[in-house]
């Protein structure tokens, strides 16, 4: 009837068409990938404010693919938890991380790093394996590495999260509450998580010092946070102002683009050495 060719006119929209096809090829592209050794790894600096010293940094993940140029994670993580691909990159980031440490290291540069894991990796019993099996192997302190995960991938099955969380956290790891303030935060269940640091969102730094609102909100978080025990790191961090309202709220980390934007090894290599020599 009408009704019902109407809503396949809708579903079959030119536009969404061309857009579906294109997921469909992207996800086909993302499954070789990683045998193509098309991934690679920004690494940005997150900066100690006390000592305003740079001990740490995250590892961002970048597709090189063939045909699109460098093609950012907010437009393939989606599709690849979607389909399942996710473990996979997790797995490669997580080999990845750990050999660069290990590379750092052996070039005496003391360096932590810290990667993001998705929803479907805290669901799956593999992963603290895994982390254990690279450790020993690659003989780097396991306190150098930094696991970030979103409220919202913890709770989307807390209990089985927590025991994924609670076996990282074994293999002597830090673990980190990602985006915080952005999802649905049940700060009893917080309470509860074996983690060290909780990271304050971009949204609300960003624009902490032309915002009230904003600048309340990351100053009781970071109030909250401490009183918890735990570290904060802010990220999102443009501006001196921003910078200033940070120290004299006592964060303990920032990361930004006022510190530097996301780099190449290469590059986050020679910028690394360059701010640890002084
Ligand atoms: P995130 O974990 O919140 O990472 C911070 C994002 O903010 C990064 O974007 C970073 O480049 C950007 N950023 C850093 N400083 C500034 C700043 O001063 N201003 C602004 N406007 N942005 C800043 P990126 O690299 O595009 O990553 C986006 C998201 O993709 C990440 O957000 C994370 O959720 C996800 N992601 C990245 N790498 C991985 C990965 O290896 N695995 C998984 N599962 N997710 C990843
Ligand atoms: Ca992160
Ligand atoms: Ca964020």
């Amino acid at each position: 009837d009408a009704k019902e060719s109407r809503s396949q006119l809708q579903l079959y929209r030119p536009g969404r068409d061309a857009e579906h096809l294109y997921r469909l090829s992207l996800v086909n592209d993302l499954r070789r990938a990683v045998p193509n050794g098309e991934l690679l790894l920004y690494y940005q600096p997150k900066m100690q404010l006390c000592s305003r010293r740079v001990v740490n940094v995250e590892a961002l993940l970048r597709w090189r693919h063939p045909q699109h140029g460098i093609i950012p994670p907010d437009d393939f993580i989606a599709l690849a938890e979607h389909s399942g691909i996710i473990r996979t990159l997790t797995d490669w980031v997580l080999h990845e991380v750990i050999r660069q440490c290990a590379e750092w290291s052996a070039a005496g540069m003391d360096i932590g790093i810290a990667l993001n894991l998705s929803a479907m990796d805290l669901g799956s019993g593999e992963l603290p394996d895994l982390l254990a099996r690279h450790l020993a192997h690659y003989r780097i302190d396991p306190s150098q590495l930094v696991l970030e995960v979103t409220e919202t991938a913890v709770m989307r099955d807390a209990l089985y999260s927590l025991e994924v969380l609670n076996r990282l956290k074994a293999c002597g790891v830090m673990l980190a509450i990602d985006d915080f303030g952005t999802g649905y935060s049940s700060l009893s269940h917080l309470k509860r998580l074996p983690v060290d640091e909780l990271k304050i969102d971009k949204s609300f730094v960003m624009g902490m010092a032309e915002d009230e609102d904003d600048a309340v909100i990351v100053r009781s978080t970071i109030e909250l946070a401490h009183n918890m025990g735990l570290k904060v790191v802010a990220e999102g961090v443009e501006t001196e102002a921003a910078m200033e309202m940070l120290r004299s709220f006592r964060c303990d980390s920032a990361q930004g683009y006022l510190i530097s934007r996301p780099m190449a090894a290469a590059d986050a290599t020679r910028w690394l050495a360059a701010a640890t020599e002084e």
